[in-house]
């Protein structure tokens, strides 16, 4: 079995049933959920004119590979409706891969750890809530250390 980390965002619709249905999905096709970090509400990052996001991160094991995870989670993103259309702007759900074991991959389809990971705080906060001693692969910090150092000012409360 491989262990994965998700982050989920919404920021459009009912955010709360859109999050609980992408991880009712997560489950069935990627498999069981070990750890669900608190449910956060943060302000928009990249394009900030925007309504909150509320955030969550995701432990699951997995017989899957990464690529086929990222197909399932662009998969799910599809068919609850995620329009494409602004980079950065305003989705109903949102999923990026954080790590895939301890893998370092850097394609054009897929880059693990999560390249962002350790500027957003919207990222860090959940992560170190669930994971506070997962250890990032090329820093070599742990979650809670990343988060310490992490320059990002923006809101991040748990609700
Ligand atoms: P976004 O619109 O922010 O969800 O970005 C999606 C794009 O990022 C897709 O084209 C993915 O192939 C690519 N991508 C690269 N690395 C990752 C990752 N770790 N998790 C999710 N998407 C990724």
């Amino acid at each position: 079995m491989n262990q994965l980390i998700l982050h989920l965002g919404s920021n459009q619709g009912l955010r709360h049933h859109q999050l609980l249905r992408a991880r009712q999905l997560l489950r069935t096709r990627i498999g069981p959920e070990i750890r669900c970090s608190s449910c956060y509400e943060t302000s928009a990052w990249g394009l900030e004119d925007q309504a909150p996001f509320l955030n969550i991160a995701l432990l699951l094991d997995s017989p899957l590979s990464a690529l086929e995870v990222l197909g399932v989670c662009q998969a799910i993103e599809n068919e609850m409706g995620r329009q494409r259309s602004v980079h950065w702007g305003p989705r109903n759900i949102d999923i990026d891969i954080i790590a895939y074991n301890d893998a370092v991959i850097q394609t054009p389809r897929l880059t693990l750890p999560h390249p962002h990971l350790q500027n957003r705080r919207f990222v860090l906060v959940p992560l170190a809530e669930m994971l506070p001693n997962w250890q990032h692969p090329v820093l070599h910090k742990t979650a809670s250390e990343l988060l310490e150092e992490c320059p990002d000012e923006g809101a991040v409360v748990r609700v």
